[in-house]
């Protein structure tokens, strides 16, 4: 009949097989995931692109892979690939939080479903927002640095407003801070890139004016090791608290060292597991919304959260060591 032949012919079953009597599902197509990201400079994304993707060929789904190298117009044309090539879901890094907007939409209209991961499309009605609450990143640095220096001249040295996380990481930071009114901006900096070296330079530059600094905020632990670099330059690290956010390897050394506050530590193998389960439950139709939502510009779109937590001297064994996040090797190297 023309329906057996239909299945034999998606099937590609041979003759020599039985027929399959009618309504047995047949074999799921295999799902493939066009995974998009921003840069692998800074040291976290590795792990997140290798846990998503084990996790995802572990459900049989296959990855393909492609990095912008810090170029939002290449991203663009690199999620255009991505469409053209027929992948069944995106997962997205973006570096630029509106230019993606038309290049999901697309994706869209093709029936290609789209998850925002880490950081969020904006004006873009994606499938799904999972990421790490940023803003709670914000809250933990602020009251961190607070114990350190309640009051003073402190520098702000953030990642570039073009990645929302930072704006949400601001949030987070004001929520505390206004309930400081000693606290005195000396400098508010946007480091293109999370450039390290854009923050020695700034960093470096205050110092050489003289300008007295109480403490140091910075988006990340890359722009944390440029601060850290500068102020050892002047005999000044240890000296003058410094927080960022990742658990870098470097962060961590500093951290038991005496010489960067705190970092916070991101749950990144968690995320980049759930974030490839979703992916594929988007894809075969399985899929259900969390209940919660953000607002992206235009619509609300459902977001999964996970929670950061603040790492220090007292708490590094606990949330990293024994967490398997770095080893007690790699973060005590340079202690004698
Ligand atoms: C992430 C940080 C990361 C930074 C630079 C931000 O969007 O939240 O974890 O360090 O991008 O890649």
């Amino acid at each position: 009949s023309a329906l057996c032949a239909a299945v034999l012919f998606f099937s590609g079953c041979s003759e020599r097989k039985a027929p399959e009597p009618a309504g047995i599902p047949q074999e799921p197509k295999r799902v493939t995931i066009g995974f998009s990201l921003d840069s692998l400079i800074v040291e976290r994304w590795i792990r997140d692109r290798d846990v998503f993707v084990s996790t995802a060929s572990s459900l049989g789904a296959d990855v393909i892979f492609q990095n912008a190298a810090n170029n939002p117009s290449a991203q663009v044309a690199q999620v255009k690939y991505l469409i053209d090539k027929g992948v069944d879901v995106l997962v997205i890094i973006p570096q630029n939080a509106e230019m993606l907007a038309e290049s999901v939409q697309k994706a869209r209209s093709r029936g290609i479903k789209v998850i925002s991961y880490d950081r969020l499309i904006r004006n873009a009605g994606v499938d799904l927002y999972i990421s790490v609450n940023s803003m709670e990143v914000g809250r933990i640095m602020a009251s961190a640095i607070i114990r350190e220096a309640p009051a003073g001249n402190y520098v702000f040295i953030y990642g570039p407003k073009s990645d929302y996380n930072v704006t949400l990481v601001q949030e987070g930071l004001r929520s505390v801070f206004v309930q400081y009114p000693g606290i005195f901006h000396l400098l508010d900096f946007h480091a293109e890139n999370w450039s390290y070296d854009l923050a020695f330079e700034q960093v470096s530059a205050l110092l050489e004016q003289g300008k007295a600094i109480d403490a140091i905020v910075c988006g990340n632990d890359g722009l944390a090791g440029g601060a850290i670099r500068a102020l050892s330059e002047w005999r000044l690290a240890g000296e003058i608290p410094v927080v960022g956010q990742d658990a870098d390897i470097a962060a961590c050394q500093y951290v038991v060292e005496g010489s960067q506050l705190a970092t916070v530590y991101k749950p990144i193998s968690a995320l980049a597991r759930e974030a490839a389960v979703q992916a594929v439950a988007l894809a075969d139709g399985s899929f259900t919304a969390p209940s919660d939502s953000i607002f992206d510009g235009v619509q609300d779109v459902p977001v999964m959260w996970f929670q950061p937590v603040e790492v220090n001297r007292d708490n590094i064994d606990e949330i990293i060591i024994r967490s398997g996040f770095h080893s007690a090797n790699e973060i005590y190297r340079n202690i004698p």
